[in-house]
């Protein structure tokens, strides 16, 4: 009888190691991966999880529209709080609000 742990191996004949994926070691299943033995040569997609072929920007063809929709929606509809940022940034005030010193001046300004 054989040892269960030999299943726990790599398939290819003469490696020890422990298998991680399709019966191979973690070098052995890169290797292969990158020899495009499972149908994906090359790149795939970045996300985490996600295996399909990579098609754009390092996302497979699901996740790069996914990507630029979401792309899309932040510019069509610009942050508030980055916009009233900017306006700030024209008028000199730090992106926190103005200083103690700023609302001093302003009020002296309003005073007179
Ligand atoms: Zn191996
Ligand atoms: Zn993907």
């Amino acid at each position: 009888m054989t040892s269960t742990k030999l299943d726990l191996v790599c398939i290819l004949d003469g490696c020890t190691r422990l298998r991680k994926a399709r019966g191979r070691c973690p070098y052995h299943y890169e290797k292969a991966r990158l020899a495009g033995e499972f149908g994906e040569p090359g790149k795939e997609c970045q996300v985490e999880s996600c295996h399909r072929k990579h098609a754009a920007k390092g996302y497979c063809q699901p996740h790069y529209d996914e990507y630029r929709h979401e792309l899309r929606k932040r510019r069509s509809s610009p942050n508030p709080k980055q916009h009233l940022i900017y306006l700030r940034s024209l008028v000199g005030v730090p992106a926190d609000g103005p200083t103690e010193d700023q609302r001093r001046r302003w009020a002296l300004q309003e005073a007179s």
